[in-house]
């Protein structure tokens, strides 16, 4: 949890993400169900909001938060759908204290490109550069203050098609935080095909 109060103005705390497909859902449900006993210092997040964060936006103006829907949209609309593959454990940092808990994921090299998109909208809207490299994952999870390393078991969930970009509220809650999305930005510019 972060403690700091949102600033005056800055009523939504925001970022924009991949959602994780539906189909793969019930196996990272259960993933954290079989590592959650042994990895007592994690704080497993809630399954129905693990996703891919493209860009974390912070605390921000609700009219920053609309001039960023068009540029998003067209970033989603010039980027095919995704297929994703679920597989490995990992943590950041890699080495020393762990402090956040990963599933790996392979992405085609789109991804990045819209990752690029993400990033330019974000700089475009008045927000600072991310300086730090992108590496794509699910986070599972955080150590707290007694963070032990231990071995960490193979898993291969799996792939399957993200067909939307999202731009997402965070709220922050003790008990895990919650999303919500605010829109949902087709990739490929259509809506999904049904079925
Ligand atoms: P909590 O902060 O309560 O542990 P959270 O980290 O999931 O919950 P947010 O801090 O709102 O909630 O973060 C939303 C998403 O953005 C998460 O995927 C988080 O990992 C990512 N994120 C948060 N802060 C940053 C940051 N400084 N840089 C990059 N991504 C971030
Ligand atoms: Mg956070």
């Amino acid at each position: 949890m972060t403690a700091e109060p949102p600033p005056r103005e800055k009523a939504i705390r925001a970022f924009v993400a991949l959602p994780l497909p539906d189909t793969l859902r019930p196996a990272v449900a259960e993933t954290i169900r079989r590592l959650t006993p042994s990895l007592p210092g994690v704080r497993f997040v809630r399954d129905e909001g693990v996703h891919v964060t493209l860009r974390f936006l912070g605390w921000t103006r609700a009219d920053t938060i609309a001039a960023l829907e068009a540029p998003l949209r067209a970033a989603a609309a010039a980027c095919p759908p995704l297929d994703v593959a679920v597989r490995g454990l990992g943590t950041f940092p890699e080495r020393g204290r762990p402090r956040v808990l990963w599933l790996g994921l392979g992405v085609p090299r789109a991804a990045a490109a819209l990752q690029a998109a993400c990033e330019r909208a974000a700089v475009g809207a008045g927000f600072e550069p991310e300086t730090r490299s992108f590496h794509p994952h699910l986070t599972l999870g955080r150590w707290g203050d007694r963070a032990r390393r231990l071995p960490l078991p193979d898993v291969d969930l799996g792939s399957a098609p993200v067909r939307e970009l999202v731009l997402y509220r965070s709220e922050l809650r003790p008990s895990g935080s919650i999303y919500t999305p605010l829109a949902v930005f087709p990739l490929g510019g259509a809506p999904a095909p049904l079925g």
